[in-house]
């Protein structure tokens, strides 16, 4: 039922405005904000908050079908829905989820989050942003951070409503940064856009800002869980990011697919469809392979996923690991079978193969999953032959 009704919002409202606004590099606030009167904006919120408490494989479905047709505006949704209101619904407190879930569950508040910096992205623990409290408790934010999604909500320089920020606290005795998440708010003063950063490769239908926290004063009550606490905050939302990403390279992949497969159809060559050639088979055949095992692993994971909890990263890591560049690798061989249709837009696979390539890079590089997986394989090598 869930999939049926995103897919007819899709048809309806998200594909006739997919190519304008990646063409014209706009965000559709409006449409994304649309999606609260369906409960989609939290999906994975707690019902009494306005959210629709559903599950990991919920998730992937939305993500899935929204990005098969605007992987863009999907990197926005995720960004809001994920990245803020998952965070929000599983490491605030009481007070923060009463407050501000009802506002970003319905659209009236549109969140992001803020770990990368200009000068830091994989290697997180070295970020420059800090907090220091003041003597009536509120802590003073100084640093900028940058590719933030939704970090500015139009061209006028107006920033999220609320952003999720990482900021060091201190360091410990060995040495070691501590990181603490602050919620800061639209009107916070020296919380500002620094730039709308334009001219991306892909995922042009999303909005992507550098933030500035200038002397930013955040209320007490806003620094969510202990100070020092955010290292297990940001591994807990790092997984469900990452199958959310991977969910969506499933949707350009079966987009691509499905593309490829008609054109292939439809053209002909030498009085012969193409799909008769033994060139265009190989591209085919070894996309729906790819599609399938996407499919299988994603939709497994996901069914073994538990919101809210750290440890899933083996398989969080790998979906996306796999699922990135298999849709890249797919979209690019529907541009190859749809030869020179295939290059322009109103063909749609070339953009597909535009945002696929963000999913390499965002919410950690392919390079990072490698890395993650095989340190945790090496602590626990018995899962190999579970
Ligand atoms: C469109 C877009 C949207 C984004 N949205 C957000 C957002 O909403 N919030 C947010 O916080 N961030 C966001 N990001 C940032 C994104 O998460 C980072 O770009 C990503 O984590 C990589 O960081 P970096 O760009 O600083 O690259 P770096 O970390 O500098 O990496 C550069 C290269 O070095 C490699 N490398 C680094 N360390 C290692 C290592 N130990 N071993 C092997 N290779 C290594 C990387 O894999 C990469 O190939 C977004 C980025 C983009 C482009």
């Amino acid at each position: 039922m869930l999939r049926e009704m995103v897919r007819d919002f899709v048809s309806e409202f998200v594909e006739p405005q997919a190519l304008e606004f990646d063409r014209d590099e706009k965000f559709n606030l409006d449409l994304l904000k649309s999606l609260g009167e369906m409960g989609l904006l939290g999906i994975t919120a707690s019902e009494e908050h306005g959210g629709a408490g559903l599950d990991v494989v919920a998730t992937v479905i939305v993500h899935e079908e929204l990005s098969a047709s605007d992987p863009g505006f999907a990197l926005a949704y995720l960004a809001h829905s994920m990245l803020f209101v998952n965070n929000l619904e599983f490491n605030g407190n009481d007070s923060q989820r009463a407050r501000i879930l009802p506002k970003v569950c319905s659209g009236e508040w549109i969140g992001a989050m803020a770990m990368s910096e200009p000068d830091v992205g994989t290697d997180v623990m070295a970020l420059s942003t800090t907090a220091v409290q003041r003597e009536d408790g509120s802590w003073v934010l100084n640093g900028r951070k940058m590719w933030i999604t939704n970090g500015c909500l139009d061209d006028d320089g107006t920033p999220a409503d609320v952003v999720w920020v990482y900021a060091k606290t201190g360091t410990d005795v060995k040495g070691k940064a501590e990181i603490s998440t602050f919620l800061v708010e639209n009107g916070m003063q020296g919380y500002s856009v620094g730039q709308k950063i334009m001219d991306k490769t892909g995922m042009r239908a999303s909005n992507t800002a550098e933030l500035v926290f200038e002397d930013c004063i955040v209320p007490a009550d806003n620094l969510v869980g202990e100070a020092g606490d955010s290292l297990i905050h940001m591994m807990r939302n790092l997984e469900i990011e990452r199958v959310a990403l991977a969910a969506m390279s499933l949707g350009i992949a079966r987009r691509s697919l499905d593309e490829m497969n008609k054109y292939a159809t439809d053209r002909e060559a030498f009085g012969r469809q193409i799909r008769d050639f033994g060139q265009m088979q190989r591209y085919i055949g070894e996309s729906w392979a790819k599609y399938r095992a996407m499919r299988a692993y994603i939709y497994d994971t996901a069914n073994n996923m538990g919101l809210g909890n750290a440890g899933q990263r083996l398989d969080s890591d790998g979906v996306k690991l796999f699922a990135t560049t298999a849709a890249k690798e797919i979209a690019d061989a529907a541009i190859q079978v749809m030869g020179g249709y295939g290059y322009v837009a109103e063909y749609v696979v070339e953009r597909l193969w535009r945002d696929s390539k963000l999913l390499e890079i965002g919410g950690g590089t392919i390079e990072s999953h490698q890395k993650n997986i095989t340190r945790d394989l090496a602590k626990a090598p018995e899962v190999i032959n579970d």
